[in-house]
């Protein structure tokens, strides 16, 4: 609590939380100590940290479908993350969970990408392989951990334990060995608190919908392909025998808004019958739970998955899309090999960075410098410089 010149008492606000939430005055800290933030709680320091970081604004060039510069309307990082957080948001109030820690949690969760989306990921942990590998989960926490460089007093953006412990989703237990605290759930097996739970659905909830909307208007995948799924045929007549003359993009549109809004309802009302199942008392309660209280029903689980198989299968398999992953792969791979046979082919200071970490700890620390910095760029500047670095297509 702040005490104002005037004497009087000014405590951020975090009003109606449940017990089971994350509440900012019981975080679990930071690493490096910092007074509490004077009118703001622990966790919109999170989120404002990562909304001014610079691995947050370069998500506006990079893609998960589509290269950035098919098209203007497509989702890139930036707005699936804005949408991420947007769904989190609006389920994290429904079931009395923390809004700001949920929001961070969703709008950092992207920040390790590689450019080109899973194809410059895969690459890359191929080309790391004999180095420690590549996990873009584990990527956005080295960003905020470690990489961006804003604060006198420390690197990276020294987040909450909550918000860190949400952007880890997946780790390896190799991995998970080295992140102390934060890795140990993993040995051990246990849950993250309800919002890092969360964000981890309005994800996949959040990408097999906008995947399906930039599917169908790239003219890649169709209406009459969509109805073979039957989550998307049933949610289309409903819709249809409400607006009897929509076709075409207008009803896809509709489709796909009456679809998250089904997911969104069924996820709000399956989590909530399941926290009151086990009546939690604190976040520590819901972390020694054997399994997850956030979730969809098993019908709604089914329908994700039939939205999933069918993107794995139309979408993302389709040649054009093909096309394009192939091409990542080869710029990825290229930009790797170039920068590890001549650390002068990247700006000064990453240069001597790679220089001095090899002397410390030999080619596999100067492979992390050069991954970093592979891992930062976005599709464009990846694109210039394997043109610049004579990659031909
Ligand atoms: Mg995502």
């Amino acid at each position: 609590m702040v005490t104002a010149e005037n004497g009087v008492a000014i405590a951020p606000v975090e009003l109606g939380l449940a017990d089971y939430a994350a509440h900012s005055s019981r975080t679990r800290g930071r690493q490096h100590r910092e007074s509490p933030p004077g009118f703001r709680t622990e966790y919109q320091r999170d989120r404002d940290r990562i909304v001014h970081c610079t691995a947050f604004r370069r998500l506006i060039y990079k893609t998960q479908v589509f290269v950035n510069h098919e098209g203007d309307l497509y989702r890139t990082r930036l707005t699936h993350s804005l949408e991420v957080a947007q769904i989190a948001r609006a389920v994290a109030r429904a079931l009395a969970l923390n809004e700001d820690l949920v929001e961070a949690i969703s709008l950092a969760h992207d920040l390790g990408h590689t450019p080109f989306g899973h194809a410059g990921q895969d690459a890359l942990n191929d080309c790391m392989r004999e180095y420690g590998g590549f996990e873009h989960n584990l990527q956005s926490l080295r960003v905020v951990d470690e990489l961006e460089s804003r604060y006198a007093d420390f690197a990276g953006l020294n987040l909450t334990y909550e918000t860190r412990e949400g952007i880890l989703k997946h780790c390896s237990l190799r991995n998970a060995r080295q992140l102390g605290e934060l890795g140990q759930r993993f040995i051990e097996r246990r849950q993250t608190g309800l919002e890092a739970q969360l964000a981890n659905l309005a994800d996949q909830l959040a990408y097999n919908n906008h995947d399906v909307d930039d599917g169908l208007r790239a003219g890649l995948i169709d209406l009459e392909q969509l109805a073979e799924i039957p989550f998307f045929a049933a949610t289309m007549t409903a819709v249809k025998s409400k607006h009897q003359r929509l076709v075409g993009r207008p009803l896809a549109q509709e489709v796909v808004r009456n679809m998250i809004d089904q997911l969104v309802a069924d996820l709000i009302v399956t989590s909530q019958q399941q926290i009151d199942d086990a009546s939690p008392n604190d976040i520590d309660a819901v972390r020694a739970l054997n399994g997850p209280l956030i979730s969809f029903s098993a019908e709604h689980v089914d329908a994700q998955r039939q939205l999933k198989s069918f993107l794995h299968r139309a979408l993302y398999q389709h040649p054009k899309v093909h096309r394009m992953t192939e091409r990542a792969d080869r710029i990825v791979r290229f930009l790797f090999a170039q920068l590890m046979s001549d650390f002068g082919n990247m700006p000064v200071a990453h240069a001597e960075n790679a220089r001095a970490a090899e002397q410390q700890g030999g080619t596999a620390s100067a492979a992390r410098v050069i991954a970093d910095y592979v891992a930062g760029m976005t599709d464009r500047f990846a694109i210039d410089n394997y043109a610049r670095l004579g990659g031909k297509d």
